[in-house]
């Protein structure tokens, strides 16, 4: 086989697994972004419900606060009654005492609401407080296991790295040249042929150039696609 030849397919053999790696390596931070959304979420979730919560307690503070006026206004009315000098004076009064225990009891009303409403909520802080606890422990071990991956994803680019440059280091510099100028069109440079036909542009070969590339003792471009051929026999098949 043409010297440069072997040593173009295994650069491309070399490149390719770079670029797989490289690609699986560009996953990562995607799906720990992933990972990190759906924290974010379950945690965002848990502040809702934290703050329906809160709210509701807020509620109920200012309710009973008020409760606590309005009781203080009935005692007041209540010594007041002793004072009044006229039945009109004292009847008025009494409107007035029984509109406060109106209030107080609608107050108290408000409260009992306000109280059950609680319940349901710490019930349910309770809840997210599980669904975030689990949801961040997954995200811990997702985010470790990633973090391998990226460490050996690297490592092997690395090698990879090193196996393609020591390779490129071998062939002459015309056809390095030729290989990187297709590389850069084409993605790929080499291209096997296999039943006369070039497996990545499809194109068929013609039979003069079939022949030719059997040998594998030149570098033959593809008529279609230019990138650099090569003929790997099939095992079985005698070749003549
Ligand atoms: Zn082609």
């Amino acid at each position: 086989m043409h010297a440069d030849l072997e040593k173009l397919i295994q650069l491309q053999h070399a490149e390719s697994e770079l670029r797989q790696v490289e690609t699986e390596l560009a996953e990562v931070p995607r799906h720990k972004e992933e990972s990190d959304k759906r924290l974010k979420e379950e945690r965002s979730r848990l502040d809702g419900a934290k703050e329906g919560l809160a709210a509701c307690q807020k509620t109920r503070r200012q309710l009973e606060s008020e409760l606590q006026d309005l009781e203080t206004k009935r005692s007041k009315y209540k010594g007041q009654l002793m004072d009044v000098k006229t039945n009109k004076e004292y009847t008025a009064m009494l409107h007035e005492i029984e509109s406060v225990e109106r209030e107080v009891r609608g107050r108290e009303d408000l409260i009992l609401v306000e109280m059950e409403k609680a319940e349901t909520l710490a019930a349910e802080v309770k809840r997210e407080e599980a669904a975030f606890k689990s949801v961040e422990e997954s995200f811990r071990s997702e985010s470790k296991t990633l973090d391998e991956k990226a460490a050996v994803l690297q490592r092997k680019a690395a090698a990879l790295g090193a196996d393609r440059d020591a390779v490129a280091a071998t062939v002459s510099p015309e056809a390095l040249e030729l290989f990187h100028r297709i590389a850069k069109k084409r993605g790929s440079a080499v291209a096997e042929v296999k039943d006369s036909t070039c497996q990545l542009c499809h194109l068929k070969l013609r039979l003069q150039m079939f022949v030719e590339l059997r040998h594998n003792e030149a570098i033959i471009q593809c008529p279609s696609c230019s990138r650099i051929l090569y003929y790997e026999p099939t095992p079985t098949l005698v070749v003549p």
